[in-house]
C-alpha cells in the first residue's frame, strides 16, 4: 500500500468526539442482562476499549454519588 502525496492533512480532523479512555472506577453496565462492571485498573491501549457483554457494547454509567 503505497500513499503519495494525496492531500494534506489539514483542516478536517477525521476524529470526532474522541471517546474517553475507561478509568479506574469507571462502571458499566448491560443493558440486556443487568451485568454490572467496575473497571479495577486502566488499559494502557492506544484507543478506548468497548466492554461488551450479549454481544453488546456495555453503557458506562455515571460516577454518581
Ligand atoms: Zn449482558
Amino acid at each position: 500500500m503505497a500513499i503519495g502525496k494525496k492531500g494534506t492533512t489539514k483542516g478536517k480532523t477525521p476524529k470526532a468526539k474522541a471517546k474517553r479512555r475507561n478509568k479506574a472506577g469507571d462502571r458499566y453496565v448491560c443493558d440486556i442482562c443487568s451485568l454490572g462492571v467496575t473497571v479495577d485498573e486502566e488499559c494502557c491501549c492506544a484507543d478506548p476499549c468497548d466492554l461488551f457483554c450479549c454481544d453488546m457494547p456495555m453503557k458506562r454509567r455515571k460516577g454518581g454519588k
